[in-house]
This record gives structure tokens, sequence and C-alpha cells, in this order.
């Protein structure tokens, strides 16, 4: 028999005497932290919270699981609805079943493709799984056009104010400002690293009129703006004071919207009755993590293929055991310059069979020394899912004159890095499925520097590449930082 009580729908065998309408027996899913002593949070809070006070990063504290009957019946369904019936599950009943379904459903009606993420066939067993169809033309969109919603809505509920404060290595945070543009309830600090984001990815963020958002260009690297970040989730006092609130891929709320695609695609290609496998572009670790999640919940994912730029500190530390940040090095993918994968923590709190002394050993020596070595034991857990492919700058663009030479599709440069590393991993006979996580306009001089083309420039980018700009450069400077914001930060006296 199947019930719903709340908003989760569990079997119960005729044999118990189970009795319905007991609210306060509803298994409501709890959030840990990776670092195991923050307090355990319910999904509002973590989605508020961003970083947990330990440092750590919240994941739930068991994995929601999906039948394969459950998975099948996602065949055919619009977007929206997989997306209600796979996040639900991480909700809970926060928010009012109802309710979220109509903030999902706005959410992906900003999206400019029918399928939302489409799939498309570039060979035998070979797929690209286009993410780019949102307001930005980047994958960021699919995240943020939901959290804005869920957050703002969070919000007014609890008649509050948020400050948002943001690092961007590029499309974050054009997709966060896009996404949060004028929501009453909130202040908007995007920070990015001055002179390393692309041209059009700068004007997506700088070229916003709302008087919410606070374009913030530190002299520095990417790895620099989210230093400065953790630091301020860790000021407890600022934090509570401006009632800071993260929407970077330490969110859980964004890793819940990424895993839904996973869904979308595979049972698009025969799951649950027949494997698949993603091969992902990856920079701080928070979509492929989503497709780690999708595998936890019973999706059943042969491989993840990890595809990194030269910055490959994951690669390098699935083949040798050894996490160690090498120096950024600037590619034609920015938002894959990344050595400290943030969301790499979340991955590691599971390898370590769910130990946050551990992982608070494995953080502490990352600090101290500059790096730290997995055991034997978590490394080959890592290896039974992932695997770890690099790619140069060369092969970035071979891929991409490859490709359009052999197929007429034209890919940015984050989309060669995956199709090159899925063109290197041995088939096993399950399809391939490389995420395509921005449209090739975003990066015209590196798609023309290989294709001999300028990529076509869809309308919703043209018109907003046109306006003028606003940003304040900081040096990259706590202090300095802290200042500015200050200065302009919604601050818990304005709660009423
Ligand atoms: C953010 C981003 C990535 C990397 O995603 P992570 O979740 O940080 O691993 C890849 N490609 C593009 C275009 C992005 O914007």
């Amino acid at each position: 028999m199947r019930l719903r009580v709340g908003r989760f729908a569990f079997t119960v065998r005729a044999v118990t005497t189970m009795p319905v309408n007991m609210p306060d027996q509803v298994n409501e899913l709890r959030y840990v932290s990776t670092r195991g002593s923050a307090p355990e949070l319910g999904f509002e809070d973590v989605m508020l919270t961003g970083l947990a006070r330990d440092g750590g990063l919240y994941v739930p504290q068991t994995w929601p699981q999906l039948t394969p009957t459950e998975i099948e019946a996602f065949s055919g369904l619009p977007y929206a609805q997989v997306a209600t019936r796979v996040m639900e599950l991480f909700v809970g009943s926060d928010i009012p079943q109802d309710e979220f379904s109509e903030l999902v459903e706005a959410a992906y009606a900003t999206f400019s493709h029918d399928a939302v993420t489409p799939l498309v066939e570039l060979g035998p067993d070979q797929w690209l799984l286009e993410l780019f169809h949102g307001p930005t033309l980047a994958f960021k969109d699919i995240a943020m056009q939901l959290l804005a919603r869920l957050m703002d809505r969070t919000l007014q509920h609890r008649k509050a104010r948020a400050t948002i404060v943001g690092a961007t290595s590029g499309d974050t945070g054009g997709a966060a400002i896009e996404a949060f543009a004028g929501r009453e309830a909130i202040e908007i600090f995007i920070l990015h690293p001055h002179g390393r984001v692309s041209d059009v990815q700068r004007r997506q963020m700088t070229t916003s009129s709302a008087e919410n958002v606070h374009n913030i260009a530190i002299e520095g690297t990417f790895d620099d703006c989210q230093a400065l970040l953790k630091a301020l989730f860790n000021d407890h006092e600022r934090r509570d004071r401006w009632s800071l609130a993260g929407v970077n891929s330490i969110n859980w709320a964004r890793i819940m919207a990424q895993s839904v695609y996973y869904f979308v695609s595979a049972v698009a290609l025969g799951a649950p009755g027949r494997p698949v496998n993603f091969c992902v572009p990856t920079g701080n670790f928070g979509d492929v993590f989503a497709g780690y999640a999708a595998s936890r919940m019973g999706l059943p994912i042969n491989r993840l293929v990890i595809a990194t730029n030269v910055n490959d500190i994951l690669v390098r530390a699935l083949k040798t055991g050894r996490y160690e940040p090498n120096k950024v090095v600037a590619t034609s993918s920015p938002s894959m310059d990344i050595q400290v994968s943030s969301n790499f923590e979340r991955l590691i709190f599971e390898a370590a069979g769910r130990d946050g002394t551990r992982v608070c050993q494995l953080m502490d020596t990352l600090a101290g020394q500059g790096g730290f070595s997995l055991s034997e034991d978590e490394l080959s857990s890592l290896r039974g899912l992932f695997s770890a492919v690099t790619v140069d700058e060369t092969e970035v663009e071979n891929t991409i004159r490859d490709v359009a030479r052999d197929t007429g599709y034209v890919c940015d440069p984050h989309t060669a890095v995956g199709l090159a590393a899925a063109r290197r991993t041995k088939s096993d006979g399950a399809p391939m499925v490389t995420l395509s996580t921005a449209h090739p306009a975003k990066f015209p001089d590196s798609v023309e520097a290989a294709t001999g083309k300028h990529p076509d420039v869809p309308p919703r980018l043209e018109q907003r590449l046109g306006a003028d700009e606003r940003y304040t450069v900081l040096e990259n400077d706590y202090g300095v930082l802290t200042d500015f914001i200050e200065s302009r930060a919604s601050t818990v006296s304005e709660l009423t």
C-alpha cells in the first residue's frame, strides 16, 4: 500500500497498523555538515545558510530513494514535473507541495526550449545534454532560477531579508544576478576575479540596472574570491548581522536542482532498464556531485567522468590519492579554472564513511600543509564510480574544430573539455552523455579560433551586451571588502 503523508510517499506493509494523519511521524529529511559538528538543519535553513557553522557543507542525512518503478514513471513527463518529484524528496514539508510545484514551473518557464534540457545525438551512443537554454545561456540558470524563487519565498514567509554574497569564475554571477535582480528581500554582492572572466560573462553581470545588485571585481583569482567568501561565512558576527546567505555551488539547493537533469536524460535513454554514463565538465565539483546524488538515489549510472582543463587537481587526486592545489592557470574554459573544488568535500565525506572527524582532519591538513592524502579505501571507493580526464588547450581547440567538421555541431570550450574526455573514455556499451554547460556564443573568440566562424549570438544575449556596466574594483583584502558590504548590506535591524 502506498500512502502519502505530508509530502512523502512511503510503503507501509499490510501487517503494520500505522495511523494516518500523524504529521509528527513524517520522516523529515534533515541535513548534516561534512565536518560533523554544526547543528542539523531542515531544507529551508540549509538553503539560507550556505556554508555550515563548522566550516563544512551540508548534505542530506540519508539519501532519499527512488525505486525503478518510480524512475520509469518519469518517462515522457515534462521537465518541471520530474523536477518536482525528484526535489520534493529533499524539500520535505518545509514548502507546501502546491506552492513548490508552482515555483518549479515558473523557474523552468524562463527557459527557451520546451524540453528545458534537450539531448542531442552526436554519434552512436554519444549524446550531448544541452543545459544552456536559460536566461543567461549558462547551465547555472537551471539551479539559480529555482534558488532565487525558493529563497524569496522563504524570506517573505519569515518576514526576513538577506544579504547574498557569491563568488564567480564566470557564469554563476551572471545567472545569480539575473535570477535575484529586483527581488525585494535581498541585496546581492557578486565577487569576480578582475580581468579573468570573459567579456560576455562580465557584461552579463555588470549591465544589470537593479538597485539590489552589487558587482565587485577582486584583484586576484577565483580561488582568492572563494577564500574571501569563506572568510565572510566564518565571520559569525557579520554573518548574523547581515543575514548572509550563499548562492555558490556549496548551496545544497543548487546541487538538488542539478540532480534533476541526470534523471530526465537517463530516462530518455532507457534508464532504469539501461544504465547510462555521464561526462561532466568540472570546476567546483557541484555538477558532477549532483550526478553522484542521482546515483545514490537509485539512478543506474555506471560511470561519472570528471572532465577538467589543465587545472586538474581532481584528476591528480584520483590518480595518486594526493589532493594538492597548484597555481590556477587561465584557460579558454574560465568557469573551470579552479584548484580548490569546494564540493569535493562532500564526496570525501561519503568516501570516508560519513566521518566528520576524518573530514576535519583532512581539511586541517589541507589548510596547514597545502594538501592531504586519501586512504586506499577512500580512493578505491571513489574509483568505483568516478574517473577523471585532463584536457589541455590544444585538445579543446581541436575538439571544437573536429566536432564542428564531423557533425556540424558547434560547442563552447567548456563543453569541448567534456567531449574530449568522453572521447578518451573507453566505451562499456552504455550511452555516454556529455553535459554541455554553456552556449558557444558566450565564448566567441575560442569558437572562432577553432572553426573560423563567429558563433551566432542569440537575441537574448545581444540585448544585454550593449547596456552600461556598473562594478567596483577592490583589492584582495578582507577589510576592504567588509567595509564595502557594510555600507550596503541588508541588516537585521531592518527586520520587523
Ligand atoms: C560552473 C561551470 C562549470 C563547472 O561546474 P561545477 O559545478 O563548478 O563543477 C562548467 N562549465 C560552465 C560553463 C560553468 O559555468
